[in-house]
C-alpha cells in the first residue's frame, strides 16, 4: 500500500487496504460479507459517498455527486447468488455500478465492533460519556465490541430520553418510541446501532437504566419489562447507523486524501408514522 499522498490520487485497492486496517474483515460475522463488492482495484478514487444502504436512491446520489467508490454499512449481496441479471433489484444495482465505474466496499460488522465503531458515533450524538462495550470482545484490551454503554450528562426521565434521541438522532418517519414508566429516571444508557435484540440480555446484565436500539419487537420487548430489565426505546434502524457515516467519512478525508460525502438519504423502509396518542415531556 502507498503511503497517503495527496499529490497521488488513491486507487480503489489504497482505500480497501485503510479501511481494512480499521474495520479487518476479520472481525465480521462468520454469516456476514464484507468488503469490496465490485470495482477495479486499480481505479482512482476522487470522491467517495459514504451510505447505510447500497439502494437505487444511493447509487443515483452516488452518479450525482461524481463519486467514484461507495461505503456502505449494510451488504448489497448477503446470501448467495446465481445471476445478477439485470432484471432483478439488485441485478440492477451491480449493473448501474459497472456501468457508471463506480466501485462498492462494504463493512458491516466488522465496523460493529470496531473501537470507535458504529454505536459510538450513536452514543456521541446522544451525548453519552464514559463510553464501553455492551457485550466486548473477549480477551480484547482494544476495547471492542458490540453496542456501548454510557452515562447521560445529566439524569432525565424516560419520556425526556425519548424525546432527546428523537431530536438528536437523524429524522425519520418512524421517530423514537419508548417501552417502560415514562417517569423512570434514566442514568446510564446502554445503545447498539441496528437490529440490538439479541443483547436484550446484556443491557439487562449491565444494570443500566435504558438501552436504545432497532427493530425490537412485541413479545420480547413485553417479556423483557414485565422481567424488569431496563427501559427500551426503539429508533428507526436507518437513523441508529447513520451517525458513523461521519466517522467514517471523517476517516477517508484524513487516511486517503479523497472528498467523503455522506448520505442524508433516508433509506429507512417506513415513511408515514401517525399516533394520536402522543406523550410529551
Ligand atoms: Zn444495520
Amino acid at each position: 500500500m502507498r503511503a497517503p499522498d495527496t499529490t497521488v490520487e488513491p486507487t480503489v485497492a489504497d482505500v480497501v487496504a485503510i479501511l481494512d486496517r480499521r474495520y479487518p474483515p476479520s472481525w465480521a460475522e462468520s454469516w456476514d460479507r464484507v468488503g469490496l463488492v465490485l470495482g477495479e482495484p486499480e481505479a482512482p478514487v476522487r470522491r467517495v459517498l459514504c451510505v447505510v444502504d447500497c439502494v437505487p436512491e444511493t447509487v443515483a446520489q452516488a452518479r450525482e455527486v461524481g463519486a467514484d467508490l461507495i461505503v456502505a454499512h449494510h451488504p448489497l449481496l448477503l446470501r448467495g447468488v446465481s445471476s445478477v441479471a439485470p432484471t432483478t433489484y439488485k441485478g440492477r444495482i451491480v449493473h448501474q455500478l459497472i456501468k457508471a465505474d463506480i466501485a462498492l466496499f462494504v463493512a458491516h460488522t466488522n465496523a460493529d465492533v470496531a473501537n470507535p465503531g458504529v454505536s459510538d458515533a450513536l452514543a456521541a450524538r446522544l451525548g453519552l460519556r464514559d463510553l464501553r462495550p455492551l457485550r466486548p470482545v473477549e480477551g480484547d484490551a482494544a476495547g471492542r465490541g458490540t453496542g456501548r454503554i454510557g452515562r447521560l450528562p445529566e439524569p432525565m426521565t424516560l419520556a425526556e430520553l425519548t424525546h432527546h434521541a428523537a431530536v438528536t438522532l437523524p429524522t425519520t418517519a418512524w421517530g423514537v418510541r419508548a417501552a417502560g414508566r415514562p417517569d423512570r429516571t434514566i442514568s446510564t444508557v446502554a445503545v447498539c446501532g441496528g437490529a440490538g435484540d439479541p443483547f436484550l440480555p446484556d443491557a439487562t446484565a449491565a444494570g443500566v437504566d435504558a438501552y436504545l436500539t432497532a427493530d425490537l419487537r412485541h413479545h420480547p420487548v413485553s417479556e423483557h419489562i414485565a422481567g424488569g430489565g431496563p427501559a427500551l426505546l426503539d429508533a428507526a434502524h436507518w437513523a441508529t447507523e447513520r451517525p458513523w457515516l461521519d466517522d467514517l467519512a471523517a476517516h477517508l478525508r484524513a487516511a486517503c486524501g479523497v472528498e467523503a460525502v455522506v448520505s442524508d438519504l433516508d433509506t429507512d423502509p417506513w415513511t408515514v408514522h401517525d399516533s394520536l396518542k402522543e406523550p410529551r415531556p
